[in-house]
């Protein structure tokens, strides 16, 4: 398949197809503003012909009715088939959302790891389990996919997002309608390629980029069974309220203000290599970013005499150069956002102890510099809201209970850090911090196991067996 064809068609039910309409998305470069070409936009139309392939594959087609291991051998070939295409996409992902090669590699790596975990799914899942119970009742339990899926992501790793989601869900047995943001559509539908060389049956994959109308039109369809979200918490809202009405299933992976705690015995030399980049990789624009640094009051001035050195020496510039760390905001608008964050944190009285503008010498692009607040206190907005930027607040401490409380006063919760020496310590403030994942003396995403969010960080999990449980049904068969 040729860039051509998905510059001028639309994936629906596993084939390239005439757009129901000539809308189109431009595609800016982040770096240098820039066009990099444009693509189709799908309308409404387009996703009532892609629910409807999905619904007729779901209600007639072989795929939810092969066997588990068969479907496995499918995705075996999609994950074959990403590999084969990790560079075009690991390029095109930087340009077109400005992430640094490095990290979108590792995005990346994610999807693949994604595609090789759910062609195992079928080992570790019992789609069907005897029983027998007290009253010498006995019947078959029966794990069953919950139909046709409706799959709605962001931009900022649309193809890990995109296969952390559709990979368990194919491989339940369900039919998948994929709808990418419009900004930096060109990986996802790259992976589109990918999910038509690997040959699933007809119907069973559409992808669709399109903006919030038509993703409001998808989630309303009668005849979606399930929604699975990953995006802002205002739009997890909107979405939960919509599958509400008709019961339609949903898991949503949301917004996050993650805390890094440190506690006051372990030397920061093993603390700032992981913590200083987890609250600005990929330009803050990392849902599980470490955005939140709490450190005990008496130590505030040594973390800074470390971390500022650090953030000033970043390379920020071109994402295409290896040597880049930190590239741009991924849409002017997102710029906007961070620059107006800024100001509120000025205003709000925290103290700016870096960055805080534009680099200097980036006269194009939507850059901004890795930036850090200190003296701030967890009520302001800058603590409190996601600012998808590369921001970072530092909250002074004066015990450990505090410190805690400080995590944890917090809308969101979705990842999270502790770096202690003394294990023990360390252990509990992580069982006490309400969140997802929190990781000790280092931070990182695991979506090989199980990821989500607490509070409005999302509801459900995504990531082996229990990323699976969302696309499934349980029915009790009874014998007589
Ligand atoms: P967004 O919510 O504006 O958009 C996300 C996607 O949803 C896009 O495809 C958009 O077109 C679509 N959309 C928006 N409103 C919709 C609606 N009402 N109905 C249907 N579709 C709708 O989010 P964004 O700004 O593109 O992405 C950034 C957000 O995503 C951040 O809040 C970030 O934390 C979150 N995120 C969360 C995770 C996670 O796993 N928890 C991962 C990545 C990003």
């Amino acid at each position: 398949m040729s860039e051509q064809v998905w510059k001028s068609k639309l994936f629906i039910g596993g084939r390239w197809v005439e757009p129901s309409s000539d809308a189109r998305i431009d595609i800016p470069s982040p770096s240098t503003e820039e066009s990099l070409g444009s693509v189709p936009e799908a309308q409404p139309a387009d996703v009532d012909a892609a629910v409807a392939a999905a619904r007729k594959a779901f209600d007639e087609g072989p795929w939810p009715r092969m066997s588990a291991a068969e479907r496995a051998e499918h995705l075996v070939r999609v994950g074959q088939e990403v590999e084969k295409r990790y560079d075009e996409m690991v390029a095109s992902f930087s340009a077109e959302i400005g992430a640094p090669l490095a990290v979108s590699r590792a995005f990346h790596d994610n999807a693949k790891k994604m595609w090789d975990d759910a062609s195992t799914l079928h080992e570790r899942v019992a789609f069907e389990e005897e029983r027998t119970w007290e009253d010498g009742g006995h019947g078959v339990v029966v794990r069953e996919p919950v139909g046709v899926v409706a799959t709605i992501i962001p931009w900022n790793g649309p193809v890990a997002t995109a296969s952390l989601k559709i990979a368990p869900a194919l491989a339940a047995g369900c039919t998948v309608v994929l709808k990418p943001a419009p900004e930096g559509p060109m990986s996802t539908l790259m992976l589109a390629e990918a999910l038509e060389a690997a040959g699933l049956p007809e119907g069973v994959i559409s992808v669709l980029p399109a903006g919030r109308e038509t993703g409001e039109h998808l989630v309303a369809h009668p005849d979606v069974d399930k929604v699975t979200f990953t995006g802002s918490t205002a739009a997890g809202k909107k979405i939960m309220s919509t599958c509400g009405e008709r019961i339609a299933r949903v898991t949503l992976e949301l917004g996050g203000k993650s805390a890094g705690i440190i506690a006051d015995d372990i030397p920061l030399d093993e603390v700032i290599p992981s913590l200083g980049f987890a609250g600005i990789i990929s330009s803050g624009q990392v849902c599980a970013a470490i955005t939140r640094i709490v450190v005990p009051r008496e130590r505030q001035q040594e973390l800074l005499d470390a971390l500022v050195p650090m953030f000033e020496s970043i390379k920020v510039g071109d994402p295409a150069q290896d040597d880049t760390v930190l590239g741009p905001l991924a849409a002017e608008r997102q710029r906007d956002r961070v620059e107006e964050y800024i100001r509120v944190g000025k205003e709000e009285g925290a103290r700016l102890v870096t960055g805080g503008g534009r680099p200097e010498g980036l006269d194009k692009g939507w850059y901004v510099q890795p930036t850090i607040f200190a003296d701030v206190d967890n009520k302001m907005r800058i603590a409190q809201e996601e600012i998808f930027g590369p921001v970072v607040v530092v909250i002074p401490f004066d015990s450990v209970d505090e410190a805690v409380d400080i995590a944890n006063d917090s809308p969101y919760g979705l990842s999270g850090a502790v770096y202690a020496k003394d294990e023990e310590l360390a252990r509990s403030i992580a069982r006490r911090v309400r969140t997802g994942q929190i990781s000790i003396n280092s931070w990182g995403m695991c979506v090989t196991q199980p990821f989500g969010g607490f509070k409005q960080s999302g509801l459900g999990r995504e990531g082996n067996v229990e990323g699976i449980a969302p696309y499934l049904e349980t029915k009790l068969i009874q014998y007589a």
